[in-house]
Formats: structure tokens, C-alpha cells, sequence
């Protein structure tokens, strides 16, 4: 059983991350005509990575009885700038995303709604990452430019695959 006003916000929270997937989504598509195979890649994973997220919390909603209620997502940006540009970008919302997700916590606390605050412990750490991961590539394409440097980091993120996030296959048992 979990708090309404809990169950309430997570619900706006599945809706802030199917927005970050159609963020990342059309960053992806930007990155591909901009002939960035690997950036695009990279937000191509992120884009699963937020679908992951959407379920997490979705799984937890059906499992504790409370309701979904599903809003329309806002249309993303179609411009993004330089690969420099579009990872500042990832890093603003990142840090966007944790303030929601600190919100969350610190509701769940108010409510006394101990199984939603432990869900929301992973998404905690999962922040941590997310902004750490924007962090780094903003600091490589800083120091690459652009020409080869660029290219051999393109070619790094090429490498990035999706691995499931472990609270999506606890839920599956
Ligand atoms: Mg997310």
C-alpha cells in the first residue's frame, strides 16, 4: 500500500521519464545526420535507459495497487548544438532529473512510506552515475575538440550497450 500523494508523484515521474527517453531519442537522431555514429549511439542507449526507468516505476505502481494515470509527454527540442553542446544539455537535465528524484525521497519520508523510499533508493545512485557519466564525456570533448579527437571519442561511445538495470529483473521474479 502506498501513500496517494506518493503514488500521486511517482506517477509525474514516469511522465519526466518518458520525456527524458523522447529527449535523448531525438538527440540520437540529431547526432546520426550530424554523422556522429557513436554520440548517437550513446543517446540511443540513454533513450533505453529512460524506457527502463519508466517501467521500474510503472511495476511498482501495478504492484502496490495504486493507480497509473498517463499524461501527455511534451514535444523535445529538435536543435541541439555542437556534441559539446548536446552533452551540456544531458548534464542540465540529468541534474534536473535528480532534484525530482530527491523530491521523491524526501516525500516518501514525509508520508512514512518506507517500501517507495527503498524503491527510490537505486534511482538515488542511478543519478549519481548518469551525471558522473555527462560529467566525463563533457570533459573528453573538451579537451578533444574537433577533427580527430572528436572522431576517436565517437568511435568510444560506439562501444556503449544496454544492459537492463537489476531493480527491472528483480521485478520480473
Ligand atoms: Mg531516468
Amino acid at each position: 500500500m502506498t501513500d496517494a500523494n506518493v503514488a500521486k508523484a511517482i506517477n509525474e515521474q514516469i511522465n519526466a521519464e518518458l520525456f527524458s527517453a523522447y529527449l535523448y531519442l531525438a538527440m540520437s537522431a540529431k547526432a546520426t545526420a550530424m554523422g556522429m555514429p557513436g554520440v548517437a549511439n550513446w543517446l540511443f542507449i540513454q533513450y533505453q535507459e529512460e524506457t527502463a526507468h519508466v517501467q521500474i516505476f510503472y511495476k511498482y505502481l501495478t504492484r502496490v495497487g495504486a493507480p497509473v494515470v498517463l499524461k501527455a509527454i511534451d514535444q523535445p527540442p529538435s536543435e541541439f548544438g555542437s556534441a559539446l553542446e548536446i552533452f551540456e544539455h544531458v548534464l542540465s537535465h540529468e541534474q534536473k532529473v535528480t532534484a525530482l528524484i530527491h523530491n521523491l525521497v524526501a516525500l516518501a519520508r514525509k508520508h512514512n512510506d518506507f517500501a517507495a523510499e527503498n524503491m527510490l533508493h537505486w534511482f538515488v545512485d542511478e543519478q549519481v552515475e548518469e551525471e558522473e557519466n555527462a560529467n566525463d564525456i563533457i570533459a573528453q570533448l573538451k579537451l578533444a575538440g574537433t577533427g580527430s579527437g572528436l572522431f576517436m571519442i565517437d568511435r568510444e561511445l560506439a562501444a556503449r550497450t544496454f544492459v537492463p538495470p537489476s531493480p527491472l529483473a528483480a521485478a520480473a521474479q
